[in-house]
C-alpha cells in the first residue's frame, strides 16, 4: 500500500494547480487521477485577470501567458449582428495590473504537468471511496489498491465520489440547456473579438485562441438531461444557427465533426461546508459552476493559490482547510449563484422577454459593467 502525507484526488486544473502550489510551500503532494493519462476535456477557456492573480502568485504565470492570448474586449450581440453590450476588460487591466487570457485547454494542463515531477502525479486510480482511522485516511481504489493519506485535498470535479460520500445530500442540478464545444482552424475568417450571441433558439459564443485557432461554443434549452438534442449532428448544429450573423454559421461549417464536444451544462447547489478535518474540497468538487461568467476555472486557481496560503499560515492542516472553507465559501456561492441567473437570462426564448431583456442590458452604462467586473476580478488571495 502506498502512503503519503498529502493525497490530491483528481488530476483536472484544480488538483494540478494546487499540487504547484503546494510544491511553492514545501509540500510534497501527490496527484491521483482516474484517467490512464491526463487529456484535457473541452476546448478553449477563458482565464480572467482573477485567475491570473492567482497564477502569478503561485509562480507560474511567465509559463501560461505565452500560450494564451490576451482578451481586451467581450462583446454580446443580437441574432442579427447588433450589439447589446461591450465590455472593455482595461479598466480591469489598470486596476490589477494583469490582463485576461484565452487558452486552449490542451494547452493549460500542458503547462500544469510540466511544473511537477511524473512521480507525483499518478493515473490510471479511480478513487471509489475511503474510510478513516487514527493514521489518517484510506482511499480504496477502483482497481483494488489503497492509497493511505494523512491530508486529502479532494479535487474530482463535479461528479467526485470522494465528495458524494462527505456530503450524500449535495446536488447536481441541471440548468436547462445543453452545449456543444468545438476549436477551428482560425486563419481564414481571422477571427479577432471574443463575442457571445443571445439568439431566439441558442446562445452561440467566439473565442479567438492563440496559434490561429478559434474556440467556439453553442448552448440551446433542452427538457432534460441527457436529451435527445445529445445525438445533435454538426448538421444539426449548423441548422439551427444558420440565421444567425457572421462568423456564426462560417465557425460552424469549418469545423471538423469529430472536433465537436457535446455535454449538458449542470452545477453543484451551492454547499455550505468544504472542510472536513483533514479532507478538503476544492474546485468543481466544490463548487461546480455553469459556464455563464467563465470562472469556473479560475475560482479552482484561486483555490489552490487560497489554500497554499492558508497551509502557509496554519501548522495545523485541519485549521487551515477550515480558514480556506471560511474564505472561500462566500465568493463562490456568489458566483455559482450569479452565474446560474445569468444563464436563464441569456437562454430566454419568448421574443417578448428577449426584446426587454435586450433593451435593458443595452441601457446600462458602461461604467457600470466595467465595475462589476471590477468586483468580480477583485479576489483575496491572501
Ligand atoms: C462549456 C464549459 C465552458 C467552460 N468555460 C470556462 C471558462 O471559460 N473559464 C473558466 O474559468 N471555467 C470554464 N469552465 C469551467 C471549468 O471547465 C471547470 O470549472 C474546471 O475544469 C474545473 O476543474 P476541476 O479540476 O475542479 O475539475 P475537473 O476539470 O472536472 O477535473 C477533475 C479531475 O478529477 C478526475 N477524477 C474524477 N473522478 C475521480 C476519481 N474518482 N478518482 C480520481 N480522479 C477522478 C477527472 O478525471 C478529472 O481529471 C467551463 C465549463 C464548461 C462545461
Amino acid at each position: 500500500m502506498k502512503s503519503h502525507p498529502y493525497v490530491i484526488l483528481g488530476g483536472g486544473i484544480a488538483g494540478l494547480t494546487t499540487a504547484i502550489a503546494l510544491k511553492q510551500i514545501g509540500i510534497e503532494a501527490v496527484v491521483i487521477e482516474a484517467a490512464a493519462e491526463i487529456k484535457p476535456v473541452g476546448a478553449g477557456l477563458a482565464l480572467a485577470a482573477n485567475a491570473m492573480m492567482a497564477l502569478l502568485q503561485i509562480g507560474i504565470a511567465d509559463q501560461v501567458i505565452p500560450e494564451g492570448r490576451e482578451l481586451k474586449a467581450f462583446s454580446i450581440y443580437d441574432q442579427k449582428g447588433q450589439i447589446i453590450t461591450r465590455t472593455d476588460t482595461d479598466p480591469a487591466h489598470s486596476r490589477f495590473g494583469i490582463s485576461n487570457f484565452t487558452i486552449h485547454r490542451a494547452d493549460l494542463h500542458r503547462v500544469l504537468l510540466a511544473q511537477l515531477e511524473p512521480k507525483n502525479v499518478i493515473t490510471g486510480m479511480r478513487s471509489v471511496d475511503f474510510s478513516e482511522d487514527s493514521e489518517g485516511y484510506l482511499v480504496r481504489i477502483e482497481n483494488g489498491e489503497q492509497i493511505r493519506a494523512k491530508y486529502l485535498i479532494v479535487a474530482e470535479g463535479i461528479h467526485s465520489s470522494i465528495g458524494k460520500q462527505l456530503l450524500p445530500d449535495a446536488k447536481i442540478r441541471f440548468s436547462g440547456y445543453t452545449c456543444w464545444r468545438g476549436v477551428m482552424d482560425n486563419s481564414g475568417l481571422n477571427i479577432a473579438e471574443t463575442s457571445e450571441t443571445w439568439g431566439k433558439n441558442g446562445r452561440f459564443g467566439v473565442t479567438p485562441l492563440s496559434k490561429k485557432q478559434v474556440y467556439w461554443y453553442a448552448c440551446i434549452n433542452a427538457p432534460t438531461p441527457n436529451s435527445s438534442l445529445k445525438s445533435y449532428t454538426k448538421a444539426d448544429l449548423e441548422a439551427n444557427f444558420k440565421d444567425f450573423h457572421f462568423p456564426i454559421p462560417e465557425v460552424l461549417a469549418g469545423t471538423k465533426p469529430d472536433q465537436i464536444i457535446w455535454n449538458d451544462i449542470l452545477d453543484l447547489e451551492p454547499l455550505s461546508q468544504f472542510a472536513f478535518g483533514n479532507a478538503v474540497l476544492i474546485g468543481d468538487a466544490a463548487h461546480a459552476t455553469t459556464p455563464n461568467m467563465g470562472q469556473g476555472a479560475c475560482m479552482a486557481i484561486e483555490d489552490a493559490a487560497v489554500l497554499a496560503c492558508c497551509l502557509k499560515r496554519n501548522s495545523d492542516p485541519a485549521l487551515a482547510f477550515l480558514e480556506f472553507e471560511k474564505r472561500r465559501l462566500p465568493r463562490t456561492q456568489k458566483i455559482v449563484k450569479d452565474s446560474w441567473r445569468l444563464g436563464k437570462i441569456a437562454q430566454l426564448e419568448n421574443p417578448l422577454l428577449m426584446g426587454l431583456r435586450n433593451s435593458f442590458f443595452r441601457m446600462i452604462p458602461k461604467k457600470v459593467t466595467e465595475k462589476q467586473l471590477e468586483a468580480l476580478y477583485q479576489v483575496d488571495l491572501s
